[in-house]
């Protein structure tokens, strides 16, 4: 089942979209994402003990570090346009359907 979770940003055309499932909590968006628009939270239910969440989806830049270093492809960051039939699959990135 998937877990995914989408951010809007209200001062911004961004969206940062999470997949919950496929994150395994290596903090290496965070670590790269220097606005610091995201942490690591622990997950109990997760084998890693830990998951990334957004904390302030405002400070996003549009850097899209995230996305490119996250070895999961676990997160996205898109426009809003882009967004609109954008899915997340396992193992790999999907483009707008
Ligand atoms: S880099 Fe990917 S797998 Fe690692 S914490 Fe971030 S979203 Fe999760
Ligand atoms: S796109 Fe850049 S600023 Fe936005 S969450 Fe990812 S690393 Fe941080």
């Amino acid at each position: 089942m998937s877990n995914i979770t989408r951010h809007y940003a209200q001062g911004k055309d961004i969206v940062i979209i999470i997949d919950r499932n496929l994150c395994k909590g290596c903090d290496i968006c965070v670590q790269v994402c220097t606005p610091g628009t995201l942490e690591l939270v622990d997950a109990p239910d997760k084998w890693e003990g830990s998951v990334v969440q957004v904390k302030d989806v405002e400070l996003c830049n549009f850097c899209r570090l995230c996305e490119i270093q996250c070895p999961d492809f676990a997160i996205r960051v898109v426009k809003k346009a882009e967004e609109e039939g954008l899915t997340m699959a396992k193992g790999k990135k999907t483009s707008a359907e």
